[in-house]
């Protein structure tokens, strides 16, 4: 994706207030990200480790979410499958809650999401990060196939957030 400022990310947030936008985190190292290798660009608050957000490019426009990841219920430790980039893992996928976007959200409806819990699916899906784990089932799908799949899955979960 192609790189974006921190006045980009703020103005891009569909499921938060203005107010929010403004305040909260964003790194300050956004001019050395690998935007070249980036679906998406993930970070978490390092004052408040239960939030994440995460901004992409949907139809030529940046969009973000802010999201929370509740402490995970014991029945959760065992999924293993980041539902957007399909990368498999031992414990390294975390539920990650969305509020939804305007008076759903106020009304504290959620969207919820299994995410590579440090935010790299990109990595991943490129081979540029690994899970230390030998594949259990491997695929025979492409990078680029990956990178359709990993994008297709997030526009499908910012529906699902601003429907
Ligand atoms: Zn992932």
């Amino acid at each position: 994706m192609k790189p974006l400022t921190e006045r980009e990310i703020r103005s891009a947030f569909v499921n938060c207030t203005k107010g929010e936008a403004k305040r909260l985190f964003v790194p300050y190292d956004l001019a050395e990200r690998p935007w070249d290798d980036l679906d998406y660009l993930g970070w978490r608050d390092p004052r408040a480790p239960d939030r994440a957000y995460l901004v992409t490019e949907l139809d030529g426009h940046p969009k973000a979410l802010t999201l929370r990841s509740p402490s995970p219920a014991p029945w959760q430790t065992r999924r293993s499958l980041c539902s957007v980039c399909v990368t498999d893992h031992t414990g390294g996928v975390s539920l990650m809650v969305a509020p939804k976007a305007g008076k759903p959200g106020q009304q504290g409806n959620s969207v919820g999401v299994y995410l590579c819990t440090d935010l790299s699916c990109s990595l991943y899906i490129r081979g540029k990060k690994d899970t230390g784990l030998i594949a259990r089932f491997h695929e025979s799908l492409t990078v680029e196939d990956k990178i359709r799949r990993t994008t297709a899955n997030l526009a499908e979960f910012f529906t699902k957030v601003t429907a």
